[in-house]
């Protein structure tokens, strides 16, 4: 073997050791990874990130996937010729709209699923319905009643313990039912959020289509790699944070605040972006962290 053969294969070896410590400290604990709509877009991504969840699931972690589905769900009610409409945000969900998004759901929710058994590893796919995991009360976006769109209440996580303990890997559907048990919509960073807090998960990852947080969208240079839970709410004050970033940063800091070590925002279109954030010395995307947490 020549010599650059050698450092090639030395270098790969650097980074399994590397990795050592980070398997050692997140063995058997559970890791929640919010998969976003706006990530899930391109097939050769998907299976990357699905690859590395399945990974992490094989070195010992305990993953659940919780995804979204915005745009399956806005371009099957297109077909039906149902045209989406947004409040702050939100999705004004019908009792029509409410049935293609589960039916747009379960399709993704599935599709992951089959990735997953795949690579040869045992899936469940549920939706917040199932095993009573969501229960949800319905969400006003300003005063106003915007239909079948729910704000988590209560979580009951027996479902996901088990089907952790028996070595599946969980993949939630944010749907959940109400007290009269009506399906309600769950936007999928809430789902998580409260999932990842029910669980006391180790880290709560959302993987999004920007690199991470920004001060000023239209300014690169102003990327925040790394900020406290009162720095995020300040940001959120001064109006800086729109969009889907905002249930996100929210959902950020009350995971922080609530005991999840770990809360990260990746960039899904990076390939791997997860194993490089768990599994080397890199700084990659956002970081949220506790105050007086240097
Ligand atoms: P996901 O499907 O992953 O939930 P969203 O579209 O809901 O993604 O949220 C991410 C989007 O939030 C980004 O693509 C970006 O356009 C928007 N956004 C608004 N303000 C900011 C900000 N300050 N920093 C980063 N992204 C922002
Ligand atoms: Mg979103």
């Amino acid at each position: 073997m020549n010599k650059k053969d050698m450092d090639t294969i030395l270098q790969k070896a650097e980074v399994l050791i590397e990795a050592l410590p980070y398997i050692q400290n997140f063995n058997r604990k559970i890791i929640v990874v919010k998969y976003g709509g706006s990530a899930m877009s391109d097939d050769a991504l998907q299976k990357n990130v699905i690859k590395d969840v399945t990974l992490l699931k094989l070195v010992g972690f305990k993953p659940i996937i919780v995804h979204g589905g915005g745009s399956e769900i806005s371009s099957l009610a297109k077909k039906m010729g149902k045209e989406a409409q947004f409040v702050n945000g939100l999705r004004v969900t019908d009792a029509e709209t409410m049935e293609i998004a589960e039916m747009a759901l379960s399709k993704v929710n599935k599709r992951l699923v089959t990735m997953v058994q795949e690579l040869g590893v045992k899936a469940v796919g549920i939706s917040g319905k199932d095993g009573g995991l969501l229960r949800v009360e319905k969400k006003y976006a300003d005063g106003r009643d915007i239909g079948f769109v729910g704000d988590v209440k209560e979580v009951v996580p027996k479902i996901l313990y088990d089907l952790l303990e028996d070595d599946f890997l969980p993949i939630v559907a944010p749907v959940g039912l109400n007290d009269q048990f009506d399906a309600y919509n769950i936007n999928a960073d809430d789902a998580a959020c409260a999932i990842a807090r029910a669980v006391h998960a180790e880290k709560l990852a959302f993987l999004t289509d920007i690199e991470g947080l920004y001060r000023d969208m239209a300014d690169k240079s102003s990327f925040i790699s790394r900020l406290t839970a009162s720095d995020a709410d300040a940001l959120i004050a001064q109006g800086l944070i729109g969009g889907g970033m905002l249930p996100k940063l929210q959902n950020c800091t009350a995971a922080i605040r609530d005991g999840v070590n770990r809360v990260h925002i990746l960039d899904g279109r990076i390939p791997h972006c997860l194993l490089l954030e768990i599994f080397t010395n890199e700084g990659i995307g956002t970081a949220i962290i506790r105050d007086g947490e240097s």
